[in-house]
């Protein structure tokens, strides 16, 4: 399979081709000739899986070839509404690369940042809305922006968007859209919101679920050390200390947690940063560029804040604290290895989450190693 059998277009074919993609991932050979068909759709898919060129590239195509149609001044076509500002970013950097030769544009809207960049790339006339949703409705509120036109609606990360308490925003947002219109939705986990979220806003959509990423899973390294939650600062120490880590995602389940990880760290001469929402989207947009340019080699983050953060060639994720949600293991994990590189994963377990290891463990259908040097001993371990 490749993009030219998915009937792809030679603008956007051209701009796949500088972006190094050679193969449509599972999602894309799937989701593509349905959303070229006008299909509703539903991807069960996170991220990594390349979902977002999965509804970016036929919406390119759709929009280039209704524009060749019907010439006159841009009118906002396409919606992607998306949690994060970190995933707004993401997309709009995909976006970006591309409908580099097609002639469309859009622009990315979040808050916490001044709108004022943001309402004259509206003004200026745009194809495309990336946006997050409080800054949504806020620029509509203000009439910057119009959603009466929109044609391509695409709900990203939907079962975040719930988490985050989007709910009643979303539902706001959507109440303007036309009714005619084509509408995809993306989410990890079918939740029964989700399913009754399904029901209201699509059509008889067609259902496209990839493996969450075992693939990718099964390509990393996994080990668990067995620890106390006080020892746990010191094996992260230990643990950077080692020069085999090239760069280390380190999540933790609090911000407060964050922050203290980066002044433990400080203390013994290891420079991390920490990501996460209390932190100004200036700040956490620099943390995340210097970590992505390898300024920084240890980025400290809560699973919020780190939804959409792709990182290429990331070597490990350490889990500072397991999350009680195993689908959230599998996300934070899925960090590395992408693109079907390697990569290490290391996690801290404490007693009380020897719980949610078993529920990761059962979800994954597999135990995880357990690390053969235990530097701290732990009362009552073993699993
Ligand atoms: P996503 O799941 O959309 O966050 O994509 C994960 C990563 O895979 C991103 O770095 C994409 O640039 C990359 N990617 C997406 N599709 C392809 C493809 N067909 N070939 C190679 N890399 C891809």
């Amino acid at each position: 399979m490749n993009f030219e059998k998915l009937n792809i277009i030679s603008p956007i074919l051209k701009a796949l081709v500088k972006e190094g993609y050679n193969k449509p991932t599972p999602i894309q050979a799937q989701a593509i000739p349905v959303i070229l068909a006008g299909k509703d759709m539903m991807g069960c898919a996170q991220t990594g899986t390349g979902k977002t060129a999965a509804f970016a590239v036929p919406l390119l195509q759709i929009l280039y070839k209704e524009k060749s149609n019907h010439q006159g001044p841009r009118t906002l076509k396409a919606l992607i509404l998306t949690p994060t500002r970190e995933l707004a970013v993401q997309i709009g950097e995909n976006l970006s690369a591309y409908e580099r030769y097609t002639g469309l544009k859009h622009t990315v809207i979040f808050g916490g940042v001044s709108q004022f960049p943001q309402t004259n790339a509206l003004r200026a006339g745009v194809d495309i809305l990336v946006a997050t949703p409080g800054r949504l409705l806020d620029l509509m509120n203000q009439r910057y922006i119009r959603l009466d036109q929109i044609r391509m609606f695409v709900l990203d990360e939907a079962d975040r968007m719930l988490d985050m308490g989007f709910s009643h925003d979303v539902k706001k947002i959507i109440a303007k859209l036309p009714v005619k219109r084509q509408t995809l939705l993306f989410s990890a986990t079918m939740p029964p919101e989700i399913s009754d979220l399904i029901d209201s806003i699509l059509q008889k959509p067609v259902r496209i679920e990839v493996a969450p990423p075992s693939t990718t899973v099964e390509k990393i390294e996994q080990t668990v050390y067995f620890v106390e939650q006080q020892d746990k600062t010191s094996l992260l120490i230990q643990l950077l200390g080692s020069k085999s880590i090239d760069s280390a995602l380190v999540f933790t389940r609090t911000k407060h947690g964050a922050d203290k990880v980066v002044k433990a760290l400080a203390k013994a001469s290891i420079t991390a940063q920490a990501i996460h929402g209390n932190k100004s989207q200036g700040a956490r947009q620099t943390a995340l560029n210097d970590f992505k340019s390898k300024r920084t080699r240890v980025l400290i983050a809560t699973d919020i804040a780190s939804r959409g953060i792709d990182v290429q060639e990331l070597s490990h994720v350490i889990n500072f604290d397991l999350p009680n949600v195993p689908e959230t293991y599998v996300h934070r994990i899925g960090r590395t290895g992408r693109a079907g590189l390697g990569g290490t994963a290391v996690s801290f377990c404490n007693l009380e989450e020897k719980e949610y290891l078993q529920d990761i463990q059962r979800l994954m259908s597999r135990k995880i190693p357990v690390s053969r040097d235990q530097i701290f001993s732990m009362s009552a371990s073993g699993n």
